[in-house]
């Protein structure tokens, strides 16, 4: 694989794909695109259009396409030519794929690899009752870590980190985002990783799999 691919990093919430993702830019020149870390930002503005979003966030729904297109488009437009990408979050609809597929056609990228990160559901709820970030800058932490290991902040639990979000995000993804995968078999992109062992050996497979070490 070139060094500056365009992925995707796919999965159920839980999965881990913000762990592997910061092992990935270490290794790749690539550009991180988390969507689920841009609207935690947006909807810290005091707006009504914020106040909404955050509400649906809260809940555990997906935010709208058109505003998540928005998003996307704006970030790529700032990727400069010489760095791959890596999507985390995006897309979480057969129509945010198709999307996708345009957007990149108009600066000349393509998909070059999806990775899939396999957790079954009862250790998604498991990890997700439990999960802190960071207060100050939205990096995960570990189980056993009491404060965040990049900045020293407050560790907190998110808004959407209780089990009536967890669940509908389950279903969600089950129903909603799940069905990209056929999209991108299809298309011979999706590698398919053990996301349910050591973040270390998930870290092995994927590496494997885009061919590096
Ligand atoms: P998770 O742990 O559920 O994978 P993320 O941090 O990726 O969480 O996203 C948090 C929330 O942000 C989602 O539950 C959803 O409300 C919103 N969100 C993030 N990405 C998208 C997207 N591509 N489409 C719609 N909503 C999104
Ligand atoms: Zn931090």
């Amino acid at each position: 694989m070139n060094p500056n691919p365009n992925l995707i990093i796919f999965g159920p919430p839980g999965a881990g794909k913000d762990t592997q993702v910061e092992v990935l830019l270490k290794k790749l020149d690539i550009v991180p695109i988390e969507t689920g870390a841009i609207i935690r930002d947006m909807v810290k503005s005091d707006s009504k259009i914020a106040e909404e979003i955050k509400n649906t966030i809260a809940r555990g729904d997906l935010v709208n396409d058109s505003l998540m297109e928005a998003i996307i488009k704006d970030k790529l437009d700032e990727v400069p030519t010489e760095r791959g990408t890596i999507f985390d979050g995006f897309p979480r609809t057969i129509k945010q794929a198709e999307t996708l597929h345009v957007l990149l056609s108009f600066v000349g990228r393509k998909i070059d690899k999806v990775l899939f990160l396999d957790v079954p559901e009862e250790v998604l709820i498991e990890r997700l009752t439990q999960r802190k970030i960071c207060g100050s800058c939205g990096k995960t932490a570990f189980p056993h870590e009491e404060r965040c290991s990049q900045c020293g902040g407050e560790l907190v639990k998110r808004i959407d980190d209780n089990i009536e979000s967890i669940k509908a995000r389950i279903v969600n993804y089950r129903a909603k985002t799940a069905p990209i995968i056929a999209f991108y078999e299809k298309r011979g992109l999706i590698f398919k990783i053990n996301g349910n062992q050591k973040p270390q050996d998930v870290t092995s497979e994927l590496l494997t799999g885009l061919g590096i070490d």
